[in-house]
């Protein structure tokens, strides 16, 4: 959300306050006087009194808004019924005025529109608070006729004004022109309101644990014992424990294999004897192969004595 001022003439004293303030402090020894003012400082100070505004769109609202901009080829406008309740500014309803439609203009016909508008009830009117249309296709950033159309409307505006600029992909720009308190908001998100006050994104998130999606698990392509043999005074040894059709590698001559670390994921368990190796082995390859079945074929590739046992993942 971004603010700035609208209606010039109760910043413009606030500005003249400042800078006399700052002539008033100013020693004039040359030739050339500058004074400036930090617009942004000034904007900061002057409204941080006032709470920042929340827009909704009733679903009801919003699936006509939607429907209304998807059935359209062309530009398509409508008017906004808002309601203020506490700087909560709530889209209630989509009103569609009578209009001439092209790829790049959407206007109110001048006696049709007059009329349309004259009679809408009462308490309708109390609430035409807001205008959108469609940019089709394009970028939503208000085009030049747009500001035009604009700044046009607020001169008639008393207290506050919705523009909505949207396109078929959903993209859309909102402005707040809070005229009460001369501030223009933009930058502005909506949140869908459901019929039980519920916003759309709490809803969902009320069900976010019912819905899991499943943690990878991995699947074993190697399992080395990876193992450091106090009893062979450090000797870093490995040896691979797991091919598809010989799991122990009886077959292989190459039973003496070094991981290079093209392994994601590695576990490393240090085993207070082999048989703890053997356990941990059978655990990890998930194997029906028995652990003594394990211990026999590590004794039988030389290990003896204590190990650590690294057994390397990939994946899926
Ligand atoms: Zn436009």
């Amino acid at each position: 959300m971004k603010k700035t001022w609208v209606c010039a003439q109760k910043q413009q004293t606030k500005i003249k306050e400042e800078l006399l303030k700052q002539l008033d402090n100013i020693t004039l020894t040359n030739t050339t006087l500058k004074l400036s003012v930090d617009l942004e400082d000034l904007i900061k100070e002057t409204t941080e009194e006032v709470i920042d505004p929340t827009i909704y769109i009733t679903a009801d609202a919003y699936i006509k808004m939607i429907t209304l901009i998807q059935e359209y080829d062309t530009e398509v406008a409508a008017h906004f019924l808002v309601r203020n309740i506490d700087r909560q500014y709530i889209i209630r309803d989509v009103l569609i005025f009578p209009q001439t439609v092209t790829g790049i203009t959407a206007d109110g016909v001048d006696i049709d529109y007059q009329t349309w508008l004259h009679n809408i009830p009462e308490e309708q009117f109390k609430e035409l608070r807001g205008h959108v249309h469609s940019h089709v296709e394009m970028d939503v950033t208000p085009s030049g006729v747009d500001e035009h159309y604009y700044t046009g409307l607020m001169s008639q505006v008393p207290d506050y004004y919705l523009t909505m600029v949207i396109n078929k992909k959903q993209d859309y720009h909102i402005r707040l022109y809070d005229v009460t308190n001369n501030i223009l908001y933009t930058e502005l998100t909506f949140k869908i309101l459901l019929s039980d006050d519920k916003t759309v994104s709490d809803w969902l998130a009320d069900y976010k644990e019912l819905i899991v999606k499943p943690t990878p698990k991995p699947t074993i392509h190697h399992a080395r014992v990876a193992a450091q043999s106090y009893a062979y005074g450090n000797t870093y040894r490995q040896q691979s424990l797991y091919e598809e059709h010989d799991p122990w590698g009886y077959a292989s001559d190459n039973v003496v294999t070094y991981i290079l670390g093209n392994e994601k994921t590695n576990k490393i368990k240090p085993c207070a004897s082999l048989t703890e190796a053997a356990e941990y082995i059978k655990d990890q390859l998930n194997t029906k192969v028995k652990t003594k079945t394990i211990l026999k074929a590590l004794k039988e590739k030389g290990f003896f004595g204590d190990w650590s046992v690294e057994v390397s993942y990939e994946y899926n």
